[in-house]
């Protein structure tokens, strides 16, 4: 770029040789005149050359590959309002396909009465499957005559910040359970101590960030049954399934963490992380309308018809949703199986020769969500080596 002023520009310079870039780009204030848009679009898209490459990006859970019809159908999609319903009955059609195609996939008893939406992530789809819980235990102590207003809910430390945000957010009570020398997940017995009368729920990971392993829904449940059973407590359970519940229906079928499981009355997964769809959407499913009370959800009219709207955002890109669905036609559970077992073969064979290196002690492997976790051996001496060398070397080349 020069950096001196030169003169006589013309229509046909290169970008390199403009007036626009001769000068730097503001960064904090809006400029008083236009520019090319040549000239803006490469000053950033240099710019964010500085960014790293997602594609060498190891500590994401999110998509970082797409095949060009994906992009293509960005193109086509990124006008399109998701909230505009009414204006836009086809995407809106789109998103409820997929939504009974994933409670189909969570094995809802009837698909078709699942009710569910799209969010821009699981961060959203968990505050709506929150507040469902809040609003219906509230209901329900309104309707025996009690209070209804020191509300907790039951969730382990490892839960994704979203959880946090939820009971901060919305007032509730965050029932921490610890994590305790190697197990870095809740269990049954210890979410049975801190139930009450308040308890609006329990959160189950299917795949915790921190670890990348299940949390054990079954035994969750079986105890929620036998506390009920005891004391009368009807204990909801949500599973938070951002990674695993895009994993799980593929190659461990035979776990029941999902709707076959009694208990479970919500599910949240991000579209945008092995569900295989570009960055921005989230998926929200209740077993039926029971456990969505119609309080919570807005009737807008505004855009034209009357449509049913459960959300904190309005306005959002459709784009997302109509990839989503392309995924499901494209790779259906054929080709979604294949994908998330190569990655956890992948996970799997790096524990393995991880594992063997020695200084290393494997803490999951993969075979829950594929993802993998390990430490360094306790009570060695490494001269002073950490992770935290480990991953900054990682950082050098991805
Ligand atoms: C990623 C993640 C979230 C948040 O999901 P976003 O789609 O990024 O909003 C919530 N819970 C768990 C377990 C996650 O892994």
């Amino acid at each position: 770029m020069p950096l001196h002023k030169t003169h006589n520009h013309n229509d046909f310079d290169d970008v390199f040789a403009s007036n626009d870039l001769e000068v730097s780009a503001p960064k904090y204030r809006l400029p008083e005149r236009q520019m090319d848009a040549k000239h803006a679009y490469q000053i950033i898209s240099d710019e964010l050359m500085l960014d790293g490459n997602s594609r060498l990006n190891l500590a994401t859970f999110c998509g970082t590959w797409m095949e060009d019809e994906v992009r293509r159908l960005m193109a086509e999609t990124f006008d399109k309002n998701m909230v505009d319903r009414d204006e836009y009955p086809q995407t809106a059609e789109i998103e409820r396909r997929c939504v009974h195609m994933i409670a189909d996939l969570w094995n809802a008893p009837d698909a078709d009465l699942a009710v569910g939406t799209s969010t821009v992530g699981s961060s959203e789809a968990c505050q709506l499957a929150g507040m469902a819980m809040k609003w219906r235990w509230r209901n329900a102590r309104k309707a025996a005559g009690k209070d209804g207003d020191k509300p907790n809910i039951i969730m382990g430390v490892n839960v994704q910040v979203c959880w946090h945000k939820f009971a901060r957010y919305w007032d509730v009570e965050e029932r921490l359970i610890p994590m305790e020398g190697d197990r870095f997940i809740i269990s049954a017995e210890e979410v049975l101590k801190l139930c009450d009368e308040n308890t609006i729920g329990v959160v189950a990971i299917l795949g915790s960030t921190f670890t990348g392993q299940y949390e054990p829904v079954v035994e969750i449940a079986t105890a929620l049954d036998k506390l009920q059973a005891e004391t009368g407590l009807d204990i909801p359970l949500h599973v938070d399934g951002a990674s695993g519940a895009m994993i799980a229906p593929f190659i461990q079928p035979d776990l029941e963490w999902d709707f076959r499981c009694e208990r479970v009355v919500s599910i949240n997964t991000s579209g945008h992380k092995y569900g295989l769809a570009p960055l921005g959407v989230g998926w929200a499913v209740w077993r039926n309308q029971e456990f969505l009370p119609d309080d919570l959800i807005f009737n807008v009219n505004y855009l034209g018809g009357d449509m049913p709207d459960f959300a904190i955002n309005f306005s959002r890109p459709g784009g997302q949703v109509c990839c989503q669905y392309y995924n499901f036609l494209r790779l259906g559970r054929e080709g979604y199986a294949k994908i998330q077992q190569n990655c956890q073969d992948t996970a799997l064979s790096l524990a393995e020769a991880i594992g063997k290196m020695g200084p290393f002690e494997i803490i999951h492997p993969g075979n829950d969500i594929p993802v993998l976790s390990w430490k360094l051996k306790d009570g060695e001496d490494f001269n002073g080596y950490t992770l935290f060398d480990l991953g900054e070397r990682l950082r050098h080349r991805g």
